[in-house]
């Protein structure tokens, strides 16, 4: 039956299926053979997650927002002895660092909320387990899938420099050009005097008031 509802001829049917099966098996297949031919993934996929272990200040601020709590992080800390300084300073030591992909619905927030870029996606899909407790990947196997990190995107050409970079250039520059730029003025602009203010109009001088009218005698009533 058609679309508008009418019956087309009888076999019809029959025929158009034939139709679409004659068409699809000429037509060159898009299945790949995995596990034997790899597929082609785009190369930002989230796939798992990497831990870059040097830049984790440990401010648990992933653990904090993950909407589902699975990852856990350990720490201690350790005194730093800073020459010059009047006091040690601290600072803190990661202990644990792991992700349960069992639990993970790979929404990134982590990856997002990571003010330090220790946390990193990668395109890396081959870690399925036949045992579900071996998707706990521990801080040193975060830190194996570092390897498959695709580099970041180039720079826009024409962006502006990022605050580092103008940082970096200002100082390559020499301390002369630094203190130049940091005590340089803004250009005043000149702009034209002010026109000179009109003399004020002399006022006119009010008209003289109309002599109030004498009132009318009234006459006298005859009481
Ligand atoms: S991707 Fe989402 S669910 Fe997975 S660890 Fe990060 S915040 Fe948690
Ligand atoms: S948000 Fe980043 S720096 Fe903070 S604990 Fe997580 S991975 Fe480490």
């Amino acid at each position: 039956m058609s679309d508008d509802g009418e019956r087309g001829a009888p076999g019809s049917g029959l025929v158009n299926g034939l139709a679409v099966t004659l068409k699809t098996m000429t037509k060159r297949s898009t299945t790949r053979q995995y596990p034997d031919v790899e597929p082609d993934l785009p190369p930002r996929s989230r796939g798992v997650i990497a831990l870059l272990e040097e830049n984790c200040t440990v401010c648990m601020l992933c653990a904090r927002e993950c909407p589902d709590w699975c990852i856990y992080i350990d720490s201690h800390k350790e005194e730093v002895i800073v020459p010059g300084a009047a006091r040690a300073r601290q600072r803190n030591v990661l202990d644990r660092f792991d992700i349960d992909f069992s639990l993970c619905m790979y929404c990134g927030i982590c990856i997002e909320v990571c003010p330090f870029d220790a946390l990193h996606w990668t395109p890396e899909f081959e870690y399925a387990e036949l045992d579900l407790r071996d998707l706990l990947h521990e801080k040193d196997r975060l830190g194996d899938w570092m390897r498959t990190v695709p580099p970041p995107p180039a720079h826009d050409a024409k962006g502006e420099p990022s605050k580092e970079e103008a940082t970096a250039a200002r100082k390559a520059a020499g301390p002369g050009a630094a203190t130049a730029a940091k005590t340089a003025r803004p250009a005043v602009r000149r702009t034209a005097p002010p026109a000179e203010k009109p003399a004020p109009t002399e006022k006119p001088e009010p008209a003289e008031k109309p002599a109030p009218t004498e009132k009318p005698d009234l006459p006298e009533s005859g009481q």
